[in-house]
């Protein structure tokens, strides 16, 4: 992690500005101090790596996801950095990705429509590496539409925190759901499994992502309420991991089918 970020602070890094090498420690994202797996380790400078472990009132505390997907951005920019401009496998690797932002061919193309109530699987395309989730549709009584996406073990490409901008336009286009409509969640099946996050992308969109860890109080706000895991029925078909607390409609809704 020292290599990899470089001595780096994420956070000091892209909200701050500052690039500089810093004075810090390593911090666990979960703040399970024995669990030392990569994923779980992040660099921070001594300020920061207070405010994200202190995790009390203060005001500038940072959410798990919020600092992994800062991590996760660092690593990928510092790695950029370090490629020899000459390699041919590194201009290889950019071209590829270039192809991939620009030509629509190249994104994913399931056979998709998003059933009320039940979590589907969407395939997502993100700069470097396409990822699979799963996305549920819950229409509140409301109006507003939440989209609980779930990061499940094996997506073999870019997370859903890191990817989540590109996500949450791809189902907002795929879905034709409007933006200002939607209440983004978001979650991992295998990780931090109770812990989950709204989303939220500025008033029209598309500004950098803003992760809140959901409060009891949230979950009250949507008539809703998480459940611990993901399960299937005998027929392989995933269970909806929200549970409503307001009258559900028991007829499946087929929306957005566009082929
Ligand atoms: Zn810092």
């Amino acid at each position: 992690m020292l290599v990899a970020c470089r001595r780096r602070c994420c956070l000091c890094y892209f909200l701050k500005g500052n690039q500089e090498e810093r004075r810090g420690q390593i911090a666990h994202l979960n703040k399970r101090s024995d669990d030392d797996r990569l994923e779980n380790l992040v660099w921070l400078c001594l300020e920061h790596h207070d405010s994200f472990d202190g995790n009390t009132s203060q005001s500038k505390g940072y959410t798990l996801g919020e600092v992994r997907h800062w991590r996760d951005k660092l690593i990928e920019t510092l790695s950029e950095a370090v490629l020899p401009a000459g390699q041919p496998m590194a201009r290889i690797a950019r071209e590829v990705v270039a192809e991939a932002e620009t030509d629509p061919a190249h994104r994913w193309r399931f056979p998709l429509w998003l059933i009320a109530n039940r979590p589907e699987f969407f395939a997502y395309s993100a700069p470097g590496a396409d990822g699979i989730c799963t996305i549920e549709r819950i229409d509140l009584p409301d109006g507003r539409i939440v989209i609980a996406c779930v990061e499940m073990p094996g997506n073999p490409g870019k997370s859903i925190t890191n990817a989540a901008e590109y996500i949450f336009r791809q189902v907002c286009e795929r879905f034709e759901l409007s933006t200002t409509r939607v209440v983004w969640l978001e979650n991992y099946e295998f990780f931090d499994r109770d812990e989950w996050r709204q989303v939220t992308f500025g008033v029209d969109g598309s500004a950098e992502p803003e992760w809140t860890t959901m409060t009891p109080d949230m979950w009250r706000g949507l008539l809703l309420s998480p459940k611990r895991r993901v399960t299937a029925s005998s027929a392989g078909e995933l269970r909806s991991k929200v549970r409503k607390h307001f009258p559900w409609p028991p007829v499946e809704m087929a929306l957005g089918l566009d082929s």
